[in-house]
């Protein structure tokens, strides 16, 4: 992704004067651009009641909420949510790119694995923007882009208008705290397009899957960041509550797999963006939305074909799980917490292994044992990967410890190597090799 800016708005507390604060509602549709927008009263700036006034509270009800956490729950426990997948950019503008690796395809190859995960879960029904193969926008959207482009582009400009005049009247500032590369015209125009068919078709959770860059990387070097972060719209808009319910519920699961982003502009993990269009910038999204940025494209788990293929299971898998238990908070998953096992384990490893599907297994069997990452290390520094480096030898010795009877004393041995040989391996693939 590339985040076009990041606006922060102030409005004044003189707005609470000229009527514009219409009342809490829960109700969907509601049609924000019929909200009056007048010059507030100035002299009531200094107004001393305003000093204590809960400002947060205020705020949010500027547009008022078209979702709500209770509200979506609920639809969770009648009838099926409604999600609509979107991974990020498209054959033209591919979005980030690193070697041969193109953001675009990585996205959909994500969504594929989300698609699968909640297709089999009759507690949703999910829709998915793009066609798996190929990556082209799938014929539902493809029509709707070129039969209702006049309808999406007065909608784009409705939505528009309604902030502009917000920021004309001087009753909301435009505050940019970073400059960002603007989606291109006729990306913005098909964003809106999607928020538009999710708002008409009853969408609960719009899912928009990327992967991140660092701008100041050149050619083929890696970037100074790593990790995971989660955009959610900014708290105003009328779909901010329940989004930032559910990411947190999201964050939850993937915190333990994977690390977050190290980049200080994404510190919190959960960021709220004011001026992302997935995320239903200008009041133009209805439904929850969710901009996920599973990690910088550089990062050595998506590098190798088949731990990647591995990794974005995971990815998927614990996105799935962060979703389910914000709506049933006490489902379990039958088997291992992790897609990476069971593994049947066959051969030794050792430190230096690269890019190897087993070592990502070892990491797996490792970090359920707590053992990885190893103590006082983070997965920033050692994250599940395939690498077999000193963190993976770290864990192995400890787990080798732990098992002390099995694995280390048949060889005479006290303390444990880092070595994955016979008496590891058998002991893993009692662990972790089960039949399920
Ligand atoms: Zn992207």
């Amino acid at each position: 992704m590339r985040i076009e800016k990041i606006l922060v708005f102030i409005i004044p507390v003189g707005l609470i004067a000229t009527g514009f604060f219409t009342g809490y509602s829960n109700q969907r549709h509601i049609n924000v651009i019929s909200l009056p927008v007048e010059k507030p009263d100035r002299q009531f700036y200094s107004f001393p009641i305003f000093e204590s006034f809960d400002i947060k509270a205020f705020l949010s009800r500027i547009f008022p909420e078209t979702i709500t956490p209770e509200e979506i729950k609920r639809k969770y426990q009648s009838e099926k949510v409604r999600i609509l997948l979107v991974p990020g950019h498209d054959n033209i503008y591919t979005g980030a790119v690193f070697g041969d690796l193109k953001e675009t395809e990585l996205n959909v190859l994500v969504a594929g694995y989300l698609y699968e995960l909640f297709k089999k879960d009759s507690r949703f029904e999910v829709i998915i923007a793009r066609n798996l193969n190929g990556g082209f926008y799938t014929k539902e959207f493809g029509d709707y882009f070129n039969q209702q482009r006049n309808s999406i582009l007065s909608f784009m400009k409705e939505r528009k208008d309604l902030v502009k005049n917000l920021l004309d009247s001087g009753d909301i500032k435009e505050n940019v705290a970073i400059e960002h590369n603007f989606a291109p015209g006729d990306t913005a125009v098909k964003l809106y397009g999607i928020n538009k068919w999710a708002n008409e078709n009853d969408i609960d959770l719009s899912l928009h899957i990327h992967f991140n860059d660092d701008p100041s990387r050149k050619g083929y070097y890696s970037g100074e960041y790593s990790g995971l972060a989660i955009y959610v719209p900014e708290e105003q808009y009328s779909n901010a509550r329940a989004s930032k319910d559910i990411a947190s519920s999201l964050l939850n699961e993937l915190k333990q797999y994977f690390p977050l982003s190290n980049n200080p502009l994404e510190k919190g993990t959960v960021i709220e963006a004011q001026e992302l269009i997935a995320l239903g910038s200008n009041a133009s999204q209805e439904g929850a939305a969710l901009l996920l940025e599973y990690g910088y494209i550089y990062e050595a788990r998506f590098l190798d074909p088949k731990v990647r293929e591995k990794v974005f299971g995971e990815l998927a898998f614990q996105t799935y799980q962060g979703i389910k238990k914000y709506f049933d908070p006490n489902y379990l998953e039958p088997g291992f917490q992790t897609s990476l096992l069971p593994h049947k384990f066959r051969n030794n490893l050792k430190r230096g292994l690269s890019a190897s599907v087993d070592v990502l297994a070892l990491q797996a069997a490792l970090h359920e044992q707590k053992l990885y990452p190893p103590p006082e290390r983070d997965l920033g520094a050692c994250p599940i990967n395939g690498n077999f480096g000193p963190c993976t030898e770290r864990a192995v010795a400890l787990f080798q410890e732990r098992y002390k009877k099995e694995v280390l004393t048949p060889t005479d041995l006290f303390r444990g190597t880092g070595f994955v040989g016979s008496y590891t391996l058998k002991k893993l693939n009692e662990l972790y090799s089960l039949n399920y």
